[in-house]
């Protein structure tokens, strides 16, 4: 390239740097623009101007997207639409999958938390039925494991007793309560006091007398201030409450309470939704009511408990109709 086509190169960029609104630009001197009509008088006539043409060609390369070469003169209008546009399709469409992942995930263990996780058929006791001795002893040796239990700090330093439990170990029945209260505490036994009254009471109704029954709780230790107990303490103190079912192998259980409910039929579903129906626990049908110490603050509550007992009554032929 000579010194005229670096010159027609120079003219033809200080014009598209026009185009592009660049301002401030030098002005072409005449003598380039005389230089430049020769040029495109040359390469019109198809002589030694094709490097040049091709030249001019490479320069005005962007010519034909000079409108397009305006968008940076409108980079609000071009932009403006494509980037909202382009962000809500991005906060839309972006994490909905996520969204539609996220649950589909979680699904199963919201699954889990809804519906009980033991079986919903008769599934066999673990061990072979003992006889009466065999039962006593293995009930005497959990026993001395319990009263030896020091898994809740903060329940072992307040309790006076473990409340193991009692009753004859050749039972059809098993009631479960929740927690030791300050009496059960005190005496070593559960459901005792007023609310035990109450629940001597309902059972001759139902025509149970209780030394008939083996009586159990489901924590074995008083929690303090007689306050609910924790989902770890719980799970501590389940295997006793499994063991001892385990050996008494019973047909019927009764939970009396939520906390009861929870430990053997593990979910957080209310009484009232549950009671009404017989639940399953290995091969032992399972029915659930409300607690003794619920039915005396809310009295209205006893004719359910009430229906509850009679549908026990009718499963066992006691009640007709
Ligand atoms: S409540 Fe049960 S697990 Fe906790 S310390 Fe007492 S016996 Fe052990």
């Amino acid at each position: 390239m000579d010194s005229d086509q670096w010159k027609l190169a120079s003219l033809q960029t200080l014009e598209y740097l026009q185009r592009l609104g660049v301002k401030h630009l030098p002005k072409p001197s005449a003598k380039l623009s005389e230089i430049l009509a020769d040029w495109v008088d040359v390469s019109s006539k198809g002589s030694s101007g094709t490097s040049i043409a091709s030249s001019r060609t490479q320069l005005q390369a962007p010519e034909p997207k000079q409108p397009t070469s305006q968008v940076p003169k409108q980079p609000a209008p071009a932009p403006a639409p494509v980037p909202v546009a382009a962000q809500v399709s991005t906060q839309v469409s972006a994490p909905a999958p996520v969204q539609v992942a996220a649950p589909s995930a979680m699904e199963p263990a919201a699954r889990s938390v809804a519906k009980p996780s033991w079986p919903p058929v008769e599934s066999p006791w673990m061990t072979p039925t003992r006889s009466a001795q065999d039962r006593s002893e293995a009930l005497g040796q959990l026993k001395l494991q319990v009263e030896a239990c020091r898994l809740c700090k903060d329940i072992v330093c307040h309790r006076r007793q473990t409340v193991f439990g009692v009753g004859p170990v050749t039972t059809r029945f098993v009631m479960i309560g929740d927690a030791p209260g300050p009496e059960e505490d005190r005496l070593g036994e559960p459901f005792v006091g007023s609310s035990g009254e109450l629940f001597d009471k309902i059972l001759r109704a139902t025509g149970i007398p209780r030394d008939q029954v083996y009586i159990l709780n489901t924590l074995k230790c008083r929690p303090p201030n007689n306050r609910v107990p924790s989902d770890m303490e719980l799970d501590n103190c389940r295997p006793y409450m499994e063991a001892q079912l385990e050996i008494l192998q019973p047909e019927y259980i009764i939970c009396w309470g939520a906390t009861a409910v929870r430990a053997v039929l593990q979910t957080t579903e209310s009484i009232g939704r549950l009671r009404g129906r017989f639940h399953c626990y290995k091969k032992a049908k399972v029915l659930v009511t409300y607690h003794p110490t619920y039915l005396e603050r809310a009295p209205e509550a006893k004719k359910l408990t009430w229906q509850d007992m009679q549908m026990l009554m009718r499963e066992l032929g006691t009640l007709k109709a």
